[in-house]
């Protein structure tokens, strides 16, 4: 297919309403972006992207319900069907960009031609021009040749790749992310200017690099794909240097590689609708690099989690993200074996975290097959079960049978230090009997302690 050809297209009727709605107004409006890259690939599209000559107050105006976000002059219109909305952009053009990272200013313009000059690859810088919404015939407006690209399997910028790199440096993460999701090679000049313009990543919000690593570890291709093609780019070691040390660091696994490929592997083995947790895995052995020098990675585990969660902080993640990935990072070493105690199981749990578990054993189970390791009979997978069969004990403090303020009342003893003190040694003696936990038992417990 190439510029100016037919093409229809199905299109949802809710689609067809916005479409029409504008043009009936005197604007042009097309479809542009991912949605027409995946028709053209003949996929169907995740969502509908619409241009359109119309500003932003005409675009609001003519829907009503419709969410105007500035300043970037998409409107998003509601579905009547319930669909996720069909996001309608005015046609824009950028003018100067100082800092790698925003334009300067964005204008609305007129022409559809300018507004595709700004996209940042051929393949997305194609658009759908209807003819008759009524039965979807249109035309492809294709001026950079992007239908050709995806059909050679190549990923090129529009216009000079050097300037466009250096106006927005997401792109070069864009790049890396296009290309491996859809299987491209990138066109050699691409290339060149990716490479020469890496260092201008740094320069990039943690928020906007997190989402793009999101949407990479969102993907159906596998992780090290994209991570691979981000190192022999020169943009990891820009955007993740805690990676790249890993890289070289030897370790004594039944798969060939070093620490950095047994983290790609570890990514790819954990599922794409878990984004956050395929990134645990992919940071999870981070502490290999500073804890070499004994030869055994001695508190890699420890070290890992300060470096994971400086790494995420730096992206500006959520805490609560930071959290968990601190967390799995920190536990992922446990060594299960089969003379653990019931007791054992519990304080086990505890340390961990009830809500940490599921999460825990799916990496420990890719960290396994990313190292190449079978699980010998009696390994983490009996723990697992055994951690069922103790979910109902008392685990927590709140779940002793005494509060701190029973203590309080019954031995006298003033609110503070000490009463913490006593319900940590109750909750330890609850959790290696749990039989323990009755009101009776706990106070003639704390009274023994307290005189003790
Ligand atoms: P996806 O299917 O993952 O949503 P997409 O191509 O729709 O892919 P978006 O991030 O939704 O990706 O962007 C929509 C369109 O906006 C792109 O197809 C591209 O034309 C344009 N675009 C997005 N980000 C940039 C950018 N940083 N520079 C230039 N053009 C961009
Ligand atoms: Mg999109």
């Amino acid at each position: 297919m190439r510029d100016g050809d037919p093409l229809r297209i199905d299109l949802p009727p809710a689609l067809a309403a916005v479409l029409d709605a504008l043009r009936h107004g005197g604007d042009e409006a097309v479809l542009v972006g991912g949605s027409v890259r995946d028709l053209v690939r003949g996929d169907k599209p995740a969502d509908w992207d619409v241009a359109t000559s119309a500003p932003p107050e005409t675009v609001a105006a003519l829907f009503p319900g419709a969410t105007w976000e500035n300043p970037f002059g998409t409107v998003t219109v509601r579905d009547p069907a319930g669909g996720r909305g069909i996001e309608v952009t005015t046609y824009r053009v950028e003018v100067g960009y100082r800092d790698q990272r925003r334009p300067d200013e964005v204008r609305w313009g007129r022409l559809l031609a300018d507004d595709l000059a700004r996209r940042d690859f051929t393949i997305n810088a194609m658009a759908w021009l209807p003819d008759e919404t009524a039965d979807g015939s249109g035309r492809l407006v294709d001026p950079y040749g992007g239908a050709g690209d995806l059909e050679a399997g190549l990923l090129r910028a529009v216009g000079d790749p050097d300037e466009r790199f250096n106006e927005d440096a997401l792109r070069l993460l864009r790049a890396v992310r296009l290309a491996t999701r859809f299987e491209l090679r990138i066109d050699p000049p691409t290339e060149v200017a990716i490479r020469a313009n890496a260092p201008k990543a740094a320069g990039l919000s943690g928020e906007r690099v997190r989402d793009e690593l999101t949407r990479i570890l969102a993907g159906a291709a596998p992780p090290s794909h994209a991570f691979g093609l981000m190192e022999r780019l020169g943009l990891l070691e820009v955007l993740l240097p805690e990676l790249v040390a890993l890289r070289g660091v030897l370790q004594a696994k039944r798969l060939e590689g070093d620490a950095l490929d047994h983290s790609l592997r570890t990514a790819d083995a954990l599922p794409a609708t878990d984004p956050v947790l395929r990134l645990a895995g992919l940071l999870h052995d981070l502490g290999k690099a500073t804890t070499l020098a004994d030869g055994h990675f001695l508190h890699h585990d420890r070290d890992g989690a300060v470096l994971a969660e400086l790494v995420l902080q730096r992206l500006r993640a959520p805490r609560a993200e930071v959290t968990r990935v601190g967390r799995l990072v920190r536990h992922h070493m446990f060594a299960y074996t089969p003379d653990w105690t019931d007791a054992a199981v519990r304080r086990f749990v505890r340390r961990v975290g009830v809500d940490l578990l599921p999460d825990l054993f799916a990496l420990r189970a890719a960290d396994d097959v990313a190292s190449g390791v079978e699980e010998p009979p009696g390994g983490w997978r009996v723990l697992r079960e055994r951690v069922a069969a103790v979910a109902n004990d008392p685990l927590e403090a709140q779940q002793l049978a005494m509060t701190g303020d029973d203590l309080v009342a019954q031995l006298q003893i003033p609110p503070g230090p000490a009463i913490g003190r006593l319900l940590a040694a109750l909750l330890d003696a609850v959790l290696e009997d749990p039989t323990l936990n009755s009101r009776e038992q706990l106070l003639a417990l704390a009274r023994a302690m307290a005189s003790g």
